[in-house]
């Protein structure tokens, strides 16, 4: 693996790889923990090709995991703190882990605990033979996503569908140069921080990582971003519009800034001609990708035509290996400017989601001897510009966080004395801003709403991340039904508005 072999080649200078905090970790000191961890790996268990489960959030042990695990020929699965460990014991049932590192202690299942992680990390050992690396047709990290039925599914993403993405993204990474600097916000269980792990850290470059106590409070946010002198921006719109609402968001703080690229969710107009006026001059880039097609398959930098345009911003070129085709319900193309669902084929495509043949008969085809993904987004074509008109499903976009809303519906059936549940997205300028639940009570309760909310939120937090527990909950006496018997959104929808 290409990575593999930039970090050795890295670890030759004195280079800083990642800041966190206080601390910095070295290529060379990346280059040996994660030999340490794969040479723990081949003695722990010797014949397995079952991944590593890492729980944690940023910690600087993470990444070495991760590369230890490659180097010792298996992939890893990264879950991050804000998954309650009964969703964590979920996945652990799902991908079945040789190991399990707990970078916060508190799982209930086997793992190592940071303590002796440490020492496993420092243990002086040979660099792992290449022998040994991951083969391209191996599983380099499984991506568990919020799915339909209330329990996550385990996107698989091989070391060629890697080696496939960085090949396409190369036009928009490939400015990016040793010594430059890159922001490392992204959770590693999303797959958009796979930009900073393989694109920027393979091409010598260090990472600064804000953590989600940095996100949250923007003293702490501009501090980092002060002290990084970024040259390369990839995050969320989200983190964005956060980020203008200070003044001191402009070109003076990241004075040798190359590029910003956006990914994860709509771009809006607003944003973009926010940041043309803060960063004059730095080209920005919409770009896009499903988890399951390998973290970015398209893009383009926005023009002033394109902002100037009636349209809403393009998603971009499909990445030259990668072919876009816009389909009907049929599955077959339609013609070019009419609107259907996106469907990407290529070598950046997943074999599927971990044992889940139902829904991959249903998401995956072939296709002349290549793989492709259904994608679920409404999409038109014009000239190979692809424009992003929104989803077929109930999966939404909240502060960058992949939601389906079926999720968050079956997990509250499970919260005590609730008969039935249905949840909405608040939009605003077309957006997801916050989830409403709308819940049936078994029997009356007593409770007033404020402290039902509470206890049903604190019941939920125990089953799904806290960025899929709802703003607000309101107790209905019945649901507005359709003929087949479900809820009506729409007439949800519309009874809430009167
Ligand atoms: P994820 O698997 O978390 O990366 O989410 C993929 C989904 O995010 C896509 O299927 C789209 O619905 C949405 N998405 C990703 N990038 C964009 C973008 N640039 N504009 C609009 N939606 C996007």
């Amino acid at each position: 693996m290409e990575i593999l072999k930039k970090l050795a080649q890295f670890a030759e200078t004195d280079r800083t790889a990642i800041v966190y905090g206080g601390q910095t970790l070295s290529y060379r000191e990346l280059n040996d923990r994660s030999d340490a961890f794969a040479a723990y790996l081949k003695q722990a268990a010797p014949d397995s090709k079952a991944p590593v489960l890492i729980y944690g959030h940023k910690e600087l042990e993470i990444p070495a995991c991760m590369f230890g695990s490659l180097k010792a020929g298996r992939g890893y699965v990264p879950v991050d703190v804000t998954y309650p460990s009964e969703r964590v014991t979920q996945i652990a049932v799902e991908a079945k882990p040789c190991v399990i590192v707990d970078l916060t202690d508190t799982l209930e299942l086997p793992h190592l605990a940071p303590s002796q992680l440490q020492k496993i990390l420092t243990q002086p050992c040979a660099p792992a033979s290449e022998d040994g690396w991951l083969k391209p047709d191996g599983t380099a990290y499984i991506l568990f996503t919020s799915g339909s039925t209330g329990t996550p599914k385990g996107v698989q993403i091989t070391a060629g569908n890697l080696a496939a993405f960085h090949a396409g993204v190369r036009p928009f990474f490939d400015g990016m140069q040793p010594g430059g600097a890159f922001l490392n916000e992204i959770s590693y269980s999303f797959d958009v921080s796979v930009c900073a792990l393989y694109e920027a850290l393979g091409r010598g470059m260090t990472l600064w990582t804000a953590d989600r106590t940095a996100l949250e409070n923007p003293k702490l946010l501009f501090e980092i971003l002060e002290q990084a002198n970024l040259t390369d921006w990839v995050s969320t719109p989200s983190l964005a519009e956060l980020c203008v609402q200070s003044d001191r968001f402009c070109g003076a703080l990241m004075p040798r800034l190359r590029q910003l690229l956006f990914c994860g969710e709509v771009l809006t107009k607003k944003l973009a001609q926010a940041l043309t006026e803060r960063f004059p001059g730095v080209p920005i880039v919409n770009a896009y990708g499903p988890t399951e097609t390998t973290v970015l398959v398209t893009g383009a930098q926005m023009t002033k035509e394109m902002l100037q345009a009636d349209a809403p911003l393009p998603i971009g070129y499909a990445f030259s290996n990668c072919e876009a085709r816009i389909c009907g319900a049929d599955g077959n193309a339609l013609a070019p400017g009419e609107a259907g669902e996106l469907c990407l084929l290529g070598a950046t495509v997943s074999p599927g989601y971990l044992g889940r043949p139902d829904l991959n008969a249903r998401a995956f085809f072939e296709d002349g001897g290549r793989r492709g993904y259904r994608t679920g987004d409404l999409c038109r074509m014009e000239d190979g510009l692809i424009y992003y008109l929104g989803r077929l499903d109930n999966q939404i976009k909240l502060n960058g966080f992949r939601v389906e809303l079926e999720d968050v519906e079956n997990n509250l059936a499970k919260v005590s004395n609730i008969a039935r549940a249905a949840v909405l997205a608040e939009m605003q300028d077309g957006k997801a801003v916050a989830l409403t639940a709308y819940v049936m009570l078994e029997k009356p309760d007593g409770e007033g709403s404020l402290q039902r909310a509470r206890r049903i939120k604190k019941e939920l937090s125990a089953l799904v991340p806290s960025y899929m527990v709802p703003r607000r909950i309101i107790a209905v006496d019945s649901f507005p039904l359709n003929t087949n018997g479900k809820i009506d959104k729409k007439q949800l929808r519309a009874l809430r508005a009167t």
